[in-house]
């Protein structure tokens, strides 16, 4: 009896096994079809400075339109994008794509905006990243200082020197090196002593507890005086409260990205933003900016 149960509890884990691994193959195949037909798009959310209360920066968020459903946000395929490889391919259209639409925004006259893209460390194990971005640079023609790279811990932690090299390399062109989700690493410290890197992102799960718990607050604290003592920038994301941005200016932080004042937006609402004078928060703004 027992080893009947077992027989069947095999079985139903065998089953769900491979219902999954037949939807991660689904997905695989739907995102290379989904790259070949252009069903990627990529969505533009500010950066505010808090000096000057201006739009000074666009992070890319890689959006899938997938045929038939909802706008897809990468929490549902990235992983299986990273793990399949297909991350390399869509990632140089994101790229490409989010260049083009800087030096797109900068000849027709809108106010400078650095673009943040996002980069994964796949592609650091796979490809020559120094070569594809200076390539893109010089495709679209964006002058390398209104180019971001997001680098996560995931990059930052395998030290190989021909990483470190690239970036430097990079760096040296005028292309910023912002590290993504500060504080959530095991070696926050340590990259920051090592790596050649020009901003800090307070990651956001610090910045939703900062107004009530005092841990997060004192860690807040420290990661905008840290930056400062290194001379790096220090930008807070997931800001989605007068208060959290009030808390921030007050800790001198440099920059804000978050709800309060706009989510990711289309480029074409993105180019609405940019044009007004003063950022402001969504809530007062009488057009409402659509998601899609
Ligand atoms: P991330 O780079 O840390 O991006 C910030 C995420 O937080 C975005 O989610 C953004 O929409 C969300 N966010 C922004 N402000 C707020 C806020 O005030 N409150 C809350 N609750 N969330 C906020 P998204 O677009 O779903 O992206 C998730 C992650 O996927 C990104 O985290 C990034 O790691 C990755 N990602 C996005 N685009 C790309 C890409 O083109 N390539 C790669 N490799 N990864 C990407
Ligand atoms: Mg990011
Ligand atoms: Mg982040
Ligand atoms: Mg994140």
């Amino acid at each position: 009896r027992a080893k009947a149960e077992g027989r069947n509890a095999w079985r139903f884990f065998a089953a769900a096994m491979d219902a999954r691994a037949r939807e991660a193959m689904q997905i695989e195949a739907d995102l290379r079809a989904g790259l070949a037909r252009g069903e990627f798009v990529l969505h533009y959310q500010p950066q505010i400075d808090l000096r000057t209360n201006r739009i000074t920066g666009a992070e890319a968020l890689l959006r899938w339109r997938r045929s038939g459903q909802r706008l897809s946000t990468p929490g549902t395929f990235l992983a299986i994008a990273e793990e399949t490889g297909l991350i390399v391919p869509i990632n140089e259209w994101v790229l490409l794509e989010a260049c083009r639409q800087a030096a797109a925004w900068r000849e027709a006259g809108l106010p400078p905006v650095c673009m943040g893209v996002n980069l994964s460390p796949v592609q650091f194990r796979r490809q020559d990243v120094q070569a594809l971005v200076m390539r893109v640079l010089e495709e679209t023609g964006l002058p390398p200082d209104l180019l971001d790279l997001e680098l996560t811990e995931g990059i930052l932690m395998d030290q190989a020197p021909e990483t470190v090299a690239g970036l430097q390399a990079l760096r040296a062109l005028g292309i910023r090196i912002s590290v993504d989700d500060f504080g959530t690493g095991y070696s926050s410290l340590n990259y920051v002593k090592s790596f050649p890197v020009d901003r800090l992102k307070i990651d956001q799960s610090f910045v939703r507890g900062m107004t009530s718990e005092p841990n997060d607050a004192a860690i807040v604290r420290t990661i905008v005086e840290l930056g400062h003592m290194l001379r790096l920038q220090v930008i807070a994301e997931g800001v989605e409260t007068e208060a959290q941005l009030a808390r921030l200016k007050s800790e001198g932080c440099d920059e804000v990205q978050g709800f309060y004042f706009s989510e990711a937006v289309p480029a074409e609402a993105f180019a609405q933003l940019l044009r007004q004078p003063q950022a402001r928060p969504r809530v007062e703004r009488e057009v409402v900016v659509p998601l899609d």
